[in-house]
């Protein structure tokens, strides 16, 4: 059995709205330390905890967590640098843009080719991403990641929810993931919307990538900062298939996002239909309070699935698991 450590060593990929979000959350942690946090042109790193408020005055003075004071360093491969680090890091939570469509995936291959033994938790939202994480499985294994996909708001909280909600019922007919979200302003979590105009009809991953940020703004001003989105592709539908809940094509995802108003548009639902063994037809539905951010449904589960997957790695289970084959664990 591995070593198992009362106190969890973290590191956060990406220093955006999802990451500067779990640099707070883990400052109120007593089982987790969150030692490290890189961004594309910095890292910051202190094995006995940084300061988070330090990091963030940093980040929002300089736009780089490279510059906090005492433990910020500048770095033209931060990822590289971080993972020099990587024996003293327990967990790592990859809040980093998927942008192209294979980025995240590379940098998990990168963490596996550099022989990093811990845990790993995206919050990855692409079927085709997650597929290709997914077919890192036998590499993780191997070199000894355990992994979990999907392991954010949806996927990951929604999808949870539908896998335990399936078990009342002998066949499911449909899962029906609704969100809804609403931020103050699109440049805190430029990656997020960017990467949800990648859904919109006429628009792909490489277009969305192509946009620069005025262009993003145009296109916002266009739709009065709503983004609409239908029949996404999302990776809850192959993370259900996968754990055996359903098909994927039973499972549908759209939503609405106000980039202009942090209150939500609409309340966030999964509603899982089914029949019973005795043959009734019914559904339940999870709603989300409104009053929870994105950043708090997206960091408190992947922080919960890390704290799962490191039980797990105790265990030696390694490789992909996803957000429906596990509980997160609540982290203290
Ligand atoms: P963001 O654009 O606000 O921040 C991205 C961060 O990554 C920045 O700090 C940037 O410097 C850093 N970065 C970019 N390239 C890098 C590199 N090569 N090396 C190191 N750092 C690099 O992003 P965000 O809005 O916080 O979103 C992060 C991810 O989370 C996105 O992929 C988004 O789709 C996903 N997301 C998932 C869910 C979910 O429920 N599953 C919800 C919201 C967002």
């Amino acid at each position: 059995m591995s070593e198992t450590r009362d106190v969890l060593r973290v590191a956060v990929l990406g220093a955006g709205g999802l990451g500067m979000a779990a640099t707070r959350m883990l400052a109120g942690k007593r089982e987790m330390t969150h030692v490290a946090i890189a961004d594309s042109r910095g890292l910051a790193v202190d094995m006995d905890g940084l300061d988070a408020d330090a990091v963030g005055e940093a980040q929002t003075a300089t736009g780089t967590v490279g510059s906090t004071r005492a433990s910020g360093q500048l770095s033209g491969d931060a990822i590289g640098d971080l993972l020099g680090h990587g024996a003293d890091i327990d967990g790592v939570f990859v809040a980093l843009p998927n942008l192209p469509n294979d980025f995240v995936p590379s940098v998990v291959e990168r963490f596996a080719q550099r022989g990093y033994q811990g845990v790993m938790v995206d919050a990855l939202k692409r079927t085709s991403a997650a597929e290709l994480v997914v077919k890192l499985d036998p590499l993780l294994s191997h070199v000894g990641i355990t992994y979990v996909v999907g392991a954010g708001a949806t996927p990951g909280l929604l999808t949870a929810a539908a896998a335990v909600a399936a078990q009342s019922f002998a066949e499911i007919s449909s899962v029906d993931i609704n969100f809804g979200v609403g931020i103050a302003n699109w440049e805190a979590y430029r990656a997020t919307i960017r990467e949800d105009i990648a859904h919109m009809p006429g628009y792909d991953v490489d277009a969305a990538q192509r946009m620069t940020d005025d262009d993003v703004a145009a296109l916002l001003d266009e739709t009065g900062g709503i983004l609409e989105l239908r029949n996404m592709e999302h990776a809850d539908d192959i993370i259900l298939e996968l754990a055996g809940v359903v098909d994927r094509k039973r499972v549908t995802v759209g939503g609405i996002v106000d980039t202009r108003n942090p209150k939500k548009p609409v309340s966030t639902t999964v509603t899982v239909t089914g029949t019973t063994f005795e043959g009734r037809t019914s559904a339940h539905t999870f709603t989300l309070g409104d009053e929870t951010s994105m950043a708090a449904n997206v960091c408190g589960p992947a922080l919960g699935y890390m704290k799962a997957a490191h039980w797990l790695h105790t265990r030696d289970v390694f490789g992909v698991l996803s957000s429906a084959d596990i509980m997160p664990r609540f982290v203290r």
